[in-house]
C-alpha cells in the first residue's frame, strides 16, 4: 500500500509567507524527525507553530525548500495517501451536526461500536455513552462539548485514524492537570513507534517527549530533548 508504516519527516530549508504578508511565518526550517519519535513544539503565539504543522498537511505550499515524507517528496503524495498518512488534532475541532458515531467514523469508516466505546473510554469521555451512547446528537440541535471535550473527541478521532504521523495543536489545552497526564499517557502508549508532533505551550509532561523543537519568530531557536533544554 502507499501508507507508510512507519513516518521519517525532514523539512530542508523551508519558507513560508502567508498572502499579503511581508513577513515569513516560516523562515528557513531546517528539521530531521526520525520514524518514532514524539515531538514537543514550543513557543510563544504567533510564532509558526500552527503553520508548520499545517504545512504537514499540504493546507499551504511553501514557497521554498521541501518537505520530505520518508523520502518522498510532500508534494509527490496522492491526496488519498496523504490523507491516511497523516492524523491530525486542530487547534480549532470542528463538531460535526451528527451523532457521537459519525463524528468519530469520519475518522475510522467502518470501525466496530465496541471499538468507538472503548476510545471514548479510553480519552475519558465515557460520560457521553450515558443515555442514547453512540447515538447522541452532537452540535446543532444537540449537545454541545465544552472545550476540553471537543479536544478529547478530536484526540479519540484521530487514534482511530491510525496514520503513522500525528500532528497535534495543543491538545491539552483547557484540560486539568490529572486529565492531561491522562492524554500524555494515552498517546505514549497508543502511539508507540509512529511520529507524533505535538504543539503545546505546557511545561508539564515535556519529559515524556523524545524532542523539544522551540520556535521563535518563524525560526526554530532551540531542539534537543528536554535534559538539554
Ligand atoms: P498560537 O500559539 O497563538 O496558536 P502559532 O505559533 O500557532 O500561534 P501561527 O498560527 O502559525 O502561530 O501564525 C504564525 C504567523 O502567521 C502569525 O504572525 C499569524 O498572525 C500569521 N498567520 C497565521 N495564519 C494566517 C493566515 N491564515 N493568514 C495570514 N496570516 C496568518
Ligand atoms: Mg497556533
Amino acid at each position: 500500500s502507499e501508507v507508510p508504516e512507519q513516518l521519517a519527516l525532514r523539512l530542508a530549508d523551508v519558507s513560508f509567507a502567508y498572502d499579503g504578508q511581508a513577513q515569513p511565518a516560516l523562515d528557513h526550517i531546517n528539521l530531521t524527525i526520525p520514524a518514532g519519535a514524539h515531538v514537543a513544539v514550543l513557543g510563544r503565539t504567533g510564532c509558526g507553530k500552527s503553520t508548520l504543522l499545517q504545512l504537514l498537511t499540504r493546507a499551504w505550499d511553501p514557497a521554498q525548500g521541501e518537505i520530505l515524507f520518508n523520502d518522498t517528496p510532500l508534494m509527490q503524495m496522492s491526496e488519498p495517501a496523504l490523507r491516511k498518512t497523516v492524523s491530525v488534532v486542530p487547534q480549532r475541532v470542528h463538531l460535526f451536526s451528527a451523532t457521537l458515531r459519525d463524528n468519530l467514523l469520519l475518522a475510522a469508516p467502518g470501525t466496530a461500536d465496541e471499538v468507538l466505546g472503548a476510545m471514548l473510554v479510553k480519552v475519558g469521555l465515557h460520560k457521553l455513552l450515558e443515555d442514547e451512547g453512540l447515538n447522541s446528537w452532537l452540535g446543532e440541535g444537540g449537545r454541545q462539548l465544552s472545550g476540553g471535550e471537543l479536544r478529547r473527541l478530536a484526540i479519540a478521532r484521530a487514534l482511530l485514524h491510525n496514520a503513522p504521523l500525528m500532528l497535534l495543536d495543543e491538545p491539552t489545552e483547557g484540560l486539568d492537570a490529572t486529565t492531561e497526564r491522562q492524554i500524555l499517557d494515552l498517546l505514549k502508549e497508543e502511539m508507540q513507534g509512529k511520529t507524533v508532533l505535538m504543539v503545546t505551550h505546557r511545561l508539564r509532561g515535556l519529559a515524556d517527549f523524545d524532542q523539544i523543537i522551540v520556535m521563535d519568530n518563524g525560526h526554530i531557536i532551540e531542539q534537543g530533548n528536554h535534559a538539554e533544554l
